[in-house]
């Protein structure tokens, strides 16, 4: 038995499922997860020896490559001085100076430590400073499993939200409305009918977490446009597009501004951290300053600003995105030819270092109804294939691929020869 499945073994008897995160548990792809020992550039090693090219990075984190150095090494320095405060440390003020230079909407920030953080306290803060208690999501998007949204819609928008985990009382999922992923008529007719009752709009302004999708043209700016005409605030959860599809996020990327912003991932370098920031005039409702409550033990960590202002400082530097956008093109154009060769129906999504591969032959993919009519078969078979020739892929076809700047050209090559393989062994 590999050491692999002797530790999921083991795991299993004492932490429910073997994981700390579902999706690790390769649930939705069938067989066991590997144990990483360690992980390096482009590369993650599991404890049995085997080296995988991994294309998750850490559900995004990574896009500098696995254990860079200048944030190893900026973490061993902060290390030295204390590990937490619970007190304000410079740290702290580099890093909201840095992001609201970076996100020029985030005039002011709070630090959390994770995605979750991020959006229940964005959401709590919209609440907060509306005065009003219902809020607007897309289908097929994720936000973290705070409860307000672990939400979908009962039967499409205009119905009350129902919650999709136990656990989630349906008195307060009902304050969740969802709508469609790229449909602007939809919630255009939504906010005609109750837009003086909605919060907040809550988006990833490139869906992540049903593959990936990007949004169609408009479709940003007429969530922006509703917000202003009916006093709701925009969020854009960019906990995964922030820093990964152009240096400002996907705010910059598409020219859409949002009033609040959260993030998480590439912030923190690897370490547990989120933030949540936009307009001064909503932020200054949080305590200290104003009545809404948010607090965290960890918030701004010596050690995680440390690594993520790390992280910042390099992604900063020229050339890094259009290197990563280039890479990640140069990855799908291969893939889009190794499936042509062998008549297999795919069918691609791409903003900058973020990417979607889909078995459909439906063409482009634009919501969640279509990312749901994918072949689902094929792509647990393909991401099996490609797992024992060494290239780890997300264990879900619902999941965005990511790239880092370590993947080099030989990666890719040997990333689309192994697909070469998978699509004609389908
Ligand atoms: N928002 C988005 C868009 C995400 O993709 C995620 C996690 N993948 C979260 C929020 C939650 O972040 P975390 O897992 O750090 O709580």
């Amino acid at each position: 038995m590999s050491l692999s499945s002797e530790l999921f073994q083991r795991a299993q008897r004492t932490i429910p499922g073997g994981v700390n995160s579902p999706v690790r548990a390769f649930k939705s792809v069938g067989g066991e997860p590997f144990f990483v020992a360690k992980a390096e550039g482009a590369y993650l090693f599991d404890v049995d020896g085997k080296r995988y090219i991994d294309y998750i990075g850490s559900w995004g984190p990574m896009l500098l490559g696995h254990n860079h150095p200048a944030i190893r090494e900026a973490v061993i320095r902060a290390a030295a001085n204390g590990l937490s405060f619970g007190a304000p440390c410079p740290a702290e003020v580099t890093m909201a100076e840095k992001v609201a230079e970076l996100v020029p909407s985030m005039q002011m920030l709070r630090m959390v430590s994770s995605g979750t953080e991020a959006t229940m306290s964005a959401i709590r803060l919209a609440r907060g400073y509306t005065g009003r208690d219902t809020i607007v999501k897309f289908e097929g998007c994720y936000h973290g499993h705070a409860d307000s949204l672990l939400v979908k819609a009962g039967s499409g928008a205009l119905t009350l939200g129902v919650p999709n985990s136990p656990g989630v009382p349906a008195d307060f999922a009902k304050y969740t409305l969802t709508c469609e992923f790229n449909n602007l008529p939809q919630i255009q007719q939504l906010f005609a009918e109750q837009g003086n009752q909605i919060a907040c709009i809550i988006v990833e302004p490139v869906a992540g977490n049903m593959n990936c999708i990007p949004p169609e043209p408009g479709f940003l700016e007429g969530l922006r446009a509703l917000c202003d005409e009916y006093g709701s605030v925009l969020i854009f959860d960019e906990v995964m597009t922030g820093f990964r599809v152009a240096l400002g996020g996907a705010q910059a990327y598409y020219g859409v501004t949002p009033d609040l912003t959260t993030l998480g991932k590439i912030i923190g370098g690897g370490m547990p951290v989120g933030a949540f920031g936009g307009k001064k005039e909503i932020m200054q409702h949080l305590a200290p300053l104003g009545p809404v409550y948010q607090a965290g033990t960890l918030s701004g960590n010596p050690i995680a600003m440390a690594a993520g202002l790390a992280a910042l400082t390099e992604i900063s530097k020229p050339g890094v995105y259009e290197a990563l956008t280039e890479k990640t093109a140069q990855l799908i154009k291969g893939l889009a030819q190794a499936a042509a060769k062998h008549a297999v129906p795919v069918s691609f999504n791409q903003v900058g270092g973020m990417f979607g591969l889909f078995f459909t032959n439906e063409g482009r993919v634009s919501n969640y109804q279509q990312a749901t009519r994918c072949d689902i078969d094929a792509f647990k078979r393909f991401f099996h294939l490609m797992l024992q020739q060494g290239i780890y892929l997300a264990p879900s076809a619902y999941e965005a691929g990511f790239l880092s700047l370590a993947h080099s050209a030989e990666d890719l090559k040997e990333t689309i020869a192994a697909a070469d393989y998978a699509f004609s062994a389908l």
